[in-house]
């Protein structure tokens, strides 16, 4: 149970475990008639300005989704439904740690099915002025490099490579949490958005002061989140990635139409069955296809 970042509603969710090839699917139970059921991949993403959005054919949504999505990369979660009953996935505390912790809790299981990985076959970029994303190939795993430049001091400029596994998502990704700037904050509420927020769910900057008490849980936390933003986002292709991916400055909307550029290409990308040897070497139990117990 908690608040959804920009609509402020207390919603609660529920995982529940899926057989091998249901993929991640999100079900409204709140709605008329037994709830809608929206699968989590990029055909059915409505809007990716603030956050990202999906719906289903009838415009039935859930919003913000990322950072869920995101956790479901990082433990290797492949088919899971996820139950909610409202618009929007809970802030928590604007990271993906505590869904990591209660999937831990719960547990995982291996279903007896391959996983299919997405391979990059070729560089594939989008620019929009001073934002750059872009995917290459690699030999193993998915690594994520973002830099970022804000001219709010308390941020500046900051970079991370992840060579994304179990261990380096727990640790250094999953508990970045969101953030924004105070005068930001303003002129999202009087556009309706970040009515849940506050300093529970996000770290608010102003300048060069950062305005939660117990301050940053990384020096580059920042960046960090949208290494986990850039991750769930491209978990809405409904595959883990091998590959490179280098976004700077960037932000959803340009993740957004990497991805559909480089799923509109065939010659940029392949699936394959996933091996031991394809994955980033700290990845704990490599051949698992899971779903919540
Ligand atoms: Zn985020």
């Amino acid at each position: 149970m908690g608040v959804g970042l920009h609509s402020g509603s207390r919603v609660a969710i529920k995982l529940h475990p899926a057989e091998a090839g249901t993929g991640i699917v999100f079900k409204r139970v709140d709605l008329v008639g037994g709830g809608a059921e929206i699968p989590a991949r990029w055909t059915n993403v409505i809007d990716s300005r603030m956050c990202t959005v999906i719906a289903d054919d009838s415009g039935v949504s859930v919003a913000t989704v990322e950072h869920l999505m995101s956790a479901f990369y990082g433990l290797g979660v492949d088919n899971v439904v996820v139950e909610i009953n409202g618009p929007e996935v809970p802030a928590m505390d604007g990271s993906a740690y505590p869904f990591v912790f209660l999937m831990e809790c719960a547990g995982l299981i291996e279903l007896d099915a391959p996983r299919q990985a997405i391979r990059i076959r070729k560089p594939v970029s989008y620019a929009n002025g001073a934002k750059l994303v872009s995917v290459e190939p690699a030999e193993v795993g998915l690594t994520v490099d973002f830099e970022i430049d804000f001219r709010a001091a308390a941020i500046g400029r900051q970079s991370c490579s992840v060579a994304v596994d179990t261990e380096s998502f727990k640790i250094d990704v999953s508990r970045a949490r969101t953030f924004g700037l105070l005068s930001d904050v303003t002129a999202l509420r009087e556009a309706g958005l970040a009515r849940g927020g506050s300093l529970e769910n996000a770290i608010v900057v102003d300048g060069d002061r950062i305005l939660n008490d117990d301050g940053l849980r990384h020096a580059n936390e920042f960046v960090l989140h949208k290494a986990l933003d850039a991750i769930g986002d491209m978990y809405l292709t409904g595959h883990p990635i091998i590959g490179r991916f280098l976004g700077r400055c960037s932000s959803h909307a340009d993740t957004a139409k990497l991805m559909r550029q480089v799923l509109a290409d065939p010659s940029a990308w392949e699936l394959v069955e996933l091996r031991t040897d394809m994955l980033a070497p700290a990845w704990r139990e490599p051949m698992a296809l899971a779903a919540i117990a």
